[in-house]
């Protein structure tokens, strides 16, 4: 079986010295840094196009919304987590389950990017070649500033399960980079997952060993009684319910993962959040800017290790109010465009502020608004009805300026009988009009939800 390199860490000066000097020969070695609170975060740059390394589209809920390298990276930085990952699921080859750390150590997946970032932006990627006998390496400063690099010129797997013989696993070695990213040095235990080198076909390494805890341990400490810990979450709409233990009074912190390709690493933040139930409970709004899928954790008062909860996966589709969306194209009237809609307002039912515009229309010409559920097309006239399949209700006539543009107001409460909105709906708008010479014309259908 070949063997294969794993390159050591590039250091700043300050302590490659203490990391050449003090590789031991059995058990773990510390490089001398560690990772604040602020440099718990890691985005990955899904560029790995090797073949096998961003294959596996089997999804998992706990690793909502990723899949291949993203879902492998996610892996390999969780299994240093405190506690199981959800409920530890995800990879058939670790009886114990992911999440195998028991440290005040947890991480922050913090989305994908599309660039490789610069040091210290925390970013893991691939970059093009195999230099030699390397898989893959971790840069890091002497702060905890890091970046992770997997050279694209391997025979890659990404699980989820066991691998071919003649592949490498990618979150075995995304296990071991990161290892190195929280301060560990190369094992002189062969079992370790900081062993200094891989195989072909071996999973192992995903599972972090006992002598890769005691050095995790070494470095942030046995997970502290006082830690604050999730052991589950429950949405409705927007609203986020945490429960677990040790969380503060008052001033608690909700790390949520950032939509992709924005911000810097920095975990999206509720602040000042109170908990009830001595502790055990947590309600918070889901802020804008989430990514549908992703970790939450909770940090109280004050910037020790202990301070950070473990990290719990949180699939939170069900919060994000998107924008109206297209549903249905017509055909285009006698402007020689398609009527184009666009709507405005909160999103909200309550706040009553929803604004249909059309545009693109023929000029002086009068048109009624329909809405409905149903998005069935059929061609009628010279355009193209997408209400169908479902009931659709008309509101009051309206005309096209010498522009060809019209609006018209909704009054959320007062809609025509049966046609009722509420909160956390969709329904489909579109415009019937006339058109010249005694045809009539539709414009584009947009689906909008009532969900903020
Ligand atoms: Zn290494």
């Amino acid at each position: 079986m070949k063997l294969s390199l794993i390159a050591p860490p590039v250091l700043a000066l300050a302590v490659a010295a203490i990391f050449t000097g003090g590789n031991t020969t059995e058990g773990y070695d510390l490089i001398g840094h560690n990772l604040s609170l602020s440099q718990r975060d890691f985005r990955v740059n899904n560029n790995l196009t090797a073949a096998g390394a961003n294959n596996n589209n089997t999804p998992h809920a706990n690793f909502p919304d990723a899949q291949g390298f993203v879902m492998a990276m996610w892996k390999g930085a969780i299994e240093w987590g405190s506690l199981l990952h959800g409920d530890g699921g995800g990879d058939t080859t670790q009886n114990l389950g992911l999440g195998s750390g028991a440290a005040n150590f947890d991480a922050s997946f913090q989305g994908e990017t599309t660039a490789i970032g610069n040091l210290g932006d925390n970013i893991c990627s691939g970059l093009d070649g195999n230099s030699g006998g390397v898989l893959a390496f971790a840069e890091i400063t002497g702060s905890g500033a890091w970046r992770m690099r997997f050279y694209q010129g391997w025979n890659w797997a990404d699980g989820p399960g066991s691998i071919g013989f003649s592949q490498m696993d990618l979150q075995s070695v995304a296990t071991h980079e990161y290892g190195h990213c929280l301060g560990l040095g190369h094992s002189g235990t062969g079992a370790a997952t900081m062993a200094p080198t891989a195989a072909n076909g071996q999973t192992g390494p995903r599972s972090i060993h006992a002598d890769d805890i005691a050095g995790l341990q070494a470095i942030y400490g046995a997970a502290s009684a006082t830690k604050p810990t999730i052991s589950g979450l429950s949405l409705s709409g927007s609203t986020l319910t945490i429960t677990g233990t040790n969380f503060d009074a008052t001033g608690n912190q909700v790390w949520f993962t950032r939509a992709n390709n924005q911000g810097n690493g920095t975990p999206l933040k509720a602040t000042n959040v109170p908990s009830t139930g001595g502790g055990t409970q947590i309600v918070v709004a889901v802020p804008n800017d989430v990514r549908t899928g992703g970790d939450v954790l909770v940090q109280k008062s004050g910037n020790a290790h202990s301070s950070l909860s473990n990290a719990y996966p949180a699939d939170l589709s069900g919060s994000i109010c998107s924008g109206p969306t297209n549903v249905c194209f017509s055909f285009p009237n006698s402007t020689g465009n398609i009527g184009q809609l666009s709507i405005t307002g909160s999103q909200n039912v309550a706040a009553n502020d929803t604004v249909l515009f059309g545009s693109q229309l023929p000029a002086g010409q009068f048109g009624i608004f329909l809405y409905g559920q149903g998005f069935t097309g059929t061609t009628i006239s010279q355009g193209v009805f997408c209400l169908g399949g479902a009931p659709f209700y008309r509101l009051p006539i309206v005309q096209t300026d010498p522009f060809g543009f019209v609006n018209y107001a909704l009054d959320l409460t007062n809609m025509p009988l049966g046609g009722d909105i509420s909160q956390g709906e969709t329904w489909n708008f579109q415009l019937w009009h006339r058109e010249n010479g005694g045809n009539s014309n539709f414009s584009e259908t947009l689906a909008y939800p009532f969900c903020n």
